[in-house]
């Protein structure tokens, strides 16, 4: 692990190269780096491109630009997360030597039908805070053969963690329930010592079929690697930390601080989207704003 042994604090804006950047993007952007900047901390950029048939090397690159255009400094290397997967590795296997995750095999249209057969509708069955219906726990403790077997016929599969399993073990390490402290971006935000609920997400995808990894692996492996100390983004991902933090204790990781800030909003009050074209942060130059002009849009 990379320690920071200065007593800096250690920011990050962590963006995934999947479409061009938008006014949402540069208020969290400008968010973490003025924060570090009132802080005196370090100012971090990391490319979370894991995804790798969605992401794209031009928005890297535009990524690159439109930060720079906005008066953002970042500190060099930039990680990228493509070219870890090894590392994730490595704490994936740690997580299956001790039994806290197992192979799912199940394709979506399995999970529908598993729900439809378990006869509540759709509606009424449990989602996670993303939205997605909770895993219908298909796969889950199937035997060793049975395992084996689908192996053997080439079935891909995922990783999921069993949650109820790692929820015991991460509060018998850490000696209690496991807490993070979130600090609240504004007067509105809320801030304190929030009690995680990574049961909210049930069994969740911790490495995916196609990739070893998760957004929930990777960016929690990347937070320890690389010492940040105060993890700022949207609050729409608030509820990811209960999960963040499970990770964290189960691996023996260090515990940053949270600051989730509010999202930018469209006039008509619906989070931007990547087809926020009107928002795009290039349409948005070529219409001749300024950095000024996009400070203000975001209320900065
Ligand atoms: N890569 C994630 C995204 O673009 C953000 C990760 C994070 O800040 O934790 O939504």
């Amino acid at each position: 692990m990379q320690d920071d042994t200065s007593g800096r604090e250690v920011l990050r804006f962590a963006p995934s190269p999947n479409g061009w950047l938008h006014l949402g993007h540069a208020y969290s952007a400008l968010f973490a780096f003025d924060t570090a900047k009132r802080l005196g901390g370090r100012m971090l950029l990391r490319i979370e491109d894991i995804d790798i048939g969605r992401c794209r090397e031009e928005y890297v690159e535009g990524i690159y630009e439109d930060l720079a255009w906005l008066g953002i400094e970042w500190e060099e290397p930039v990680r990228r997360q493509s070219e870890h997967f090894a590392e994730y590795e490595t704490l994936l296997r740690e997580l299956r030597g001790r039994g806290l995750v197992y192979p799912c095999f199940a394709t979506r249209k399995e999970i529908q039908d598993a729900i439809a057969a378990s006869g509540i509708p759709l509606h009424a069955w449990p989602s996670d805070p993303d939205g997605a219906p909770l895993y219908p726990g298909i796969y889950k403790g199937i035997p060793r053969e049975r395992i084996n077997a689908l192996m053997w016929e080439g079935r891909s599969y995922a990783w999921r963690l069993d949650m109820e399993k790692a929820r015991a073990e991460a509060e018998r390490i850490n000696g209690g329930p496991v807490t993070f402290r979130e600090e609240g971006s504004s007067a509105k935000g809320a801030a304190g010592l929030f009690e995680i609920q990574p049961e909210l997400f049930g069994d969740v995808v911790i490495a995916r079929k196609d990739i070893p990894t998760s957004y929930h692996l990777a960016v929690t492996a990347d937070d320890a690697l690389q010492g940040v100390t105060l993890v700022t983004r949207g609050q729409d991902l608030f509820p990811a930390t209960y999960i963040h933090r499970i990770l964290q204790v189960l691996l023996g990781l260090p515990e940053p601080r949270y600051r989730h800030h509010g999202l930018i909003r469209d006039e008509a009050g619906r989070r931007l989207s990547k087809s926020a074209r009107d928002m795009g942060l290039r349409e948005l130059r070529a219409a001749g704003h300024s950095p000024a002009d996009i400070r203000r849009m975001v209320g900065l």
